[in-house]
């Protein structure tokens, strides 16, 4: 079988939200490159990759030179089908959980029909909520409870290390592969922002308040992973509630020369 097929690996982004330490970049470059990945996208880092990052990279800096730099987490999932958040703590909320092999093979699976993503907050906060609803599972990497929270670059070596594990078991069709035509991250957030909007309108959210309903929904599309006939029969169901689509159109006319009993 042939490893290094490129194309897999190379759809598997990581993205790194809102960095602090510019060593931390040049560590997950290296974390990366010796696993074979080389897909990196920085969320509004604090510094761009700088000599600290060049010299922490050790030779990985190719890929800090590459990284998309972005202005917003919505922005660095473009066109993702599928998008994976990780967190050192185990949230209250119930969000999908995964452990890192399992993370590692859907990433796989599904980057064989597209780009997929592994989101990696921020050093003091992690990721926060409204990140973490633009993502379909969370992983954590099972640690002592009492201590949970490894360096960044540390957490991207641990998971970069699955992905490659994964990989070279060649698991092939035993990936899981989520055989549709999935809506991308922006085509889902289109929707998102459409619904919200005829939430209001008809009255069901009030405008202050509607974030954590807005959350809530976002999980349960998430959850349901919708394709693009979904998303576009959700969306007119939307432009129809907001009273842009006229009933009458589906009356029947009577045929001509038809008379009345
Ligand atoms: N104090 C922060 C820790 C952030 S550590 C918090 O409580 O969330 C920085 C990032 O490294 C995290 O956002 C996550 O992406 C990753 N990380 C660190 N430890 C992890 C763990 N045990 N499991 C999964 N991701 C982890």
């Amino acid at each position: 079988m042939k490893m290094d097929s490129p194309p897999l690996l190379d759809r598997i982004r990581f993205v790194l939200v809102e960095t602090t330490h510019t060593g931390n970049l040049g560590a997950t470059a290296r974390a990366m490159k010796a696993m074979g990945l080389s897909q990196l996208h920085l969320v509004r880092p604090r510094t761009p990759p700088d000599a600290e990052a060049m010299a922490r990279a050790a030779g990985a800096d190719d890929l800090l030179a590459q990284a998309g730099i972005h202005a917003s987490l919505a922005d660095a999932i473009a066109g993702c089908r599928l998008v994976i958040g990780s967190s050192a703590r185990l949230r209250t909320v119930k969000w999908p959980l995964l452990e890192p092999p399992e993370c590692a093979r859907r990433l796989l699976g599904e980057a064989r029909d597209g780009p997929v993503a592994l989101v990696l907050g921020r050093e003091r906060s992690g990721l926060t909520n409204e990140e973490l609803a633009l993502c379909h599972f969370l992983v954590h990497i099972p640690t002592n409870p009492d201590f949970s929270s490894l360096n960044l670059g540390a957490a991207a070596q641990v998971f970069a290390y699955e992905i490659r594990q994964r990989y070279c078991e060649g698991l092939g069709e035993t990936l899981p592969r989520e055989d549709r035509d999935l809506a991308t991250a922006e085509a889902l957030e289109g929707f998102h922002v459409h619904l919200s909007q005829t939430l209001v309108e008809i009255g069901f959210a009030d405008p202050d308040q509607s974030a954590k309903l807005s959350r809530r929904l976002r999980r349960l599309f998430h959850r349901a992973r919708p394709d693009w006939t979904e998303i576009n029969i959700l969306r007119g169901i939307l432009s129809a509630a907001q009273g842009r689509k006229d009933p009458e159109r589906f009356r029947r006319q009577p045929r001509d020369g038809g008379t009345a009993a």
